[in-house]
């Protein structure tokens, strides 16, 4: 079958020839449909030898969404033909956080050797994969897995970083998202589906906050050095009681600090490729301000936005490839140029 890898260090994702894989015991078999590209990918592309503890070759895509073809010995709970998508942080299943569904944030995964697929385990961006469990499977009924795909990752990752502030965000609130790609353009729809806070989009270019608008944004502002004074401006000097900023780089992690209110949450989900960080201290931000730093989301707050997208409440914007495209998709990521999230769809 054929696979998209990243195989040598500083390399590009190349399509290659792979063996189609077998589902082992209580696994489950994938044809897969469609397969997401994320700026993870292109940040772990670009970290030097000594810091890359994903495996060589890497099947890519940790976003994946299939059709059933096969069930290995002992595998419960899924028929063979049903559509779905992967909850992609796979945990060992049975700790306290696991037990919750916050298989994220498993403590144990890294001794057990439990890596999400695209992530250390083979990846969605192949013809077929093996998911591990059938407890990390969400049936998609009649969805589209295109238009579905990126909740698995670009969704649930804002999902779960706005669930966790929802209570700061009463009527007469602000939240500003900054970078409004793949997972930012999700993150402007879930909170206006959440929430009665106003939105403010903050991105570098016309076209992305063009997207923002149309999204539903009510606000856009150009990313830029007077991007905190506008923000405070437009919210009368109060500021944001929640800042999502996409990006994780330091420009953005300071105006992310600069617009924060009292008593609101920072949190950064974006990955930068050079170090960044929040500076907290007495004068340097408004009382009361959290900041944190969330990795994806729990297994049934992706059920919950599968429950979403049947209520139609999602527009996804994509940009489609087909398997061989995936090199030229994973280029435009990384030079900015993509709109909303690129999937793969093997069968193009
Ligand atoms: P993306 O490339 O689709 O979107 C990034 C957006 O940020 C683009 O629209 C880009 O124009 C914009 N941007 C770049 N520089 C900016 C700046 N200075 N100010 C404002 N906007 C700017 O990326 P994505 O796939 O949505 O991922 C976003 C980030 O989140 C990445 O860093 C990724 O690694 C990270 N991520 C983190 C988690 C997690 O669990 N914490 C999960 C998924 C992705
Ligand atoms: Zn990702
Ligand atoms: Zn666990």
């Amino acid at each position: 079958m054929r696979a998209v890898q990243y195989r040598t260090i500083g390399g590009k994702p190349e399509v290659v020839e792979v063996e189609k894989p077998a589902p082992g015991p209580g696994q489950v078999l994938l044809e897969v449909t469609a397969a997401g590209i994320c700026h993870s990918d292109d940040f772990i592309m670009g970290l030097p030898e000594d810091q890359y503890v994903y495996g060589l070759p890497l099947t890519l895509g940790h976003e994946g969404a299939g059709r059933v073809v096969e069930l290995g010995p002992g595998a419960e709970g899924i028929e063979v033909g049903t559509n779905v998508v992967v909850y992609g942080p796979w945990g060992c299943g049975t700790c306290h956080l696991c037990a919750q569904g916050k298989e994220n944030y498993c403590p144990r995964a890294g001794e057990l050797g439990i890596n999400p697929p695209g992530l250390g385990a083979p990846g969605a961006l192949a013809e077929y994969m093996v998911v591990d469990s059938p407890r990390h499977l969400v049936p998609i009924g009649d969805l589209d897995p295109v238009k579905t795909v990126p909740l698995t990752d670009a969704g649930l990752t804002p999902y779960h970083a706005i669930k966790r502030s929802l209570p700061k965000l009463r009527a007469g609130s602000t939240a500003v998202v900054i970078g409004t790609g793949g997972l930012g353009h999700l993150a402007i729809q879930i909170l206006r589906a959440l929430s009665p806070a106003r939105v403010i989009a903050l991105d570098v270019t016309d076209e992305k906050l063009e997207l923002a608008t149309k999204v539903g944004a009510h606000d856009v502002v150009l990313s830029d050095a007077a991007a905190a004074g506008k923000v405070r401006g437009l919210t009368r000097g109060r500021g944001a009681d929640l800042v999502l900023d996409f990006v994780g780089a330091q420009p953005t992690i300071d105006t992310a600090m600069a617009v924060a209110a009292v008593e609101s949450d920072v949190t950064i989900v974006g990955i930068s490729s050079k170090p960044a960080a929040a500076q907290v201290g007495f004068f340097r931000q408004a009382y009361e301000t959290s900041v944190t730093v969330p990795y994806w989301g729990a297994r049934g707050e992706l059920i919950e936005l599968v429950e979403l997208a049947h209520q139609g409440v999602f527009d996804v914007h994509t940009e489609t490839f087909a398997m061989a495209d995936a090199p030229k998709a994973y280029e435009r990521l990384h030079e900015g140029t993509l709109t909303g999230r690129a999937v793969v769809v093997p069968s193009l």
